[in-house]
């Protein structure tokens, strides 16, 4: 079964991940624009299970659905490595740039699409939500 790593910048932040993710998404909301300092977020999801991660510090957010989502982020450097979103208690989200690797699987779904810098053309997608 695949092993995955993933760390923030200075690498004190790591996430370790077996097997497979069960979805790759994109995010184009602001917030995510905001976190990464890039023009979409990429994040891969894992069953609780698959995953062994550090803590970090976290940063709690309320989106716009009503559910908070927990960012576990590195105090020394500031990557946001992982979080966990409440209505998924079972899963957790992994930052997919963390994991450093051009050949993880692609994302194929797209989110906050109505958010989406006009620019950001995705191949590969099958799902659209605006
Ligand atoms: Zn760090
Ligand atoms: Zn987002």
């Amino acid at each position: 079964m695949t092993t995955r790593h993933a760390s923030c910048s200075c690498g004190q932040l790591t996430v370790t991940c077996v097997g497979e993710p069960v979805r790759v998404s994109v995010c184009h909301c602001l917030a995510c624009q905001r976190r990464t300092g890039a023009a979409f977020g990429v994040q891969a999801r894992f069953a609780r299970d698959q995953v062994r991660a550090t803590e970090g510090r976290t940063y709690t957010r309320v989106g716009d659905s009503g559910g908070a989502v927990a960012f576990h982020f590195c105090g020394e450097c500031g990557s946001t490595v992982w979080y966990e979103l409440s209505g998924l208690p079972g899963f957790v989200a992994v930052a997919v740039g963390a994991f450093a690797d051009p050949g993880f699987p692609a994302p194929t779904v797209s989110i906050y699409e109505e958010r989406r810098c006009a620019w950001v053309d995705l191949a590969g997608i099958v799902e659209h939500y605006d």
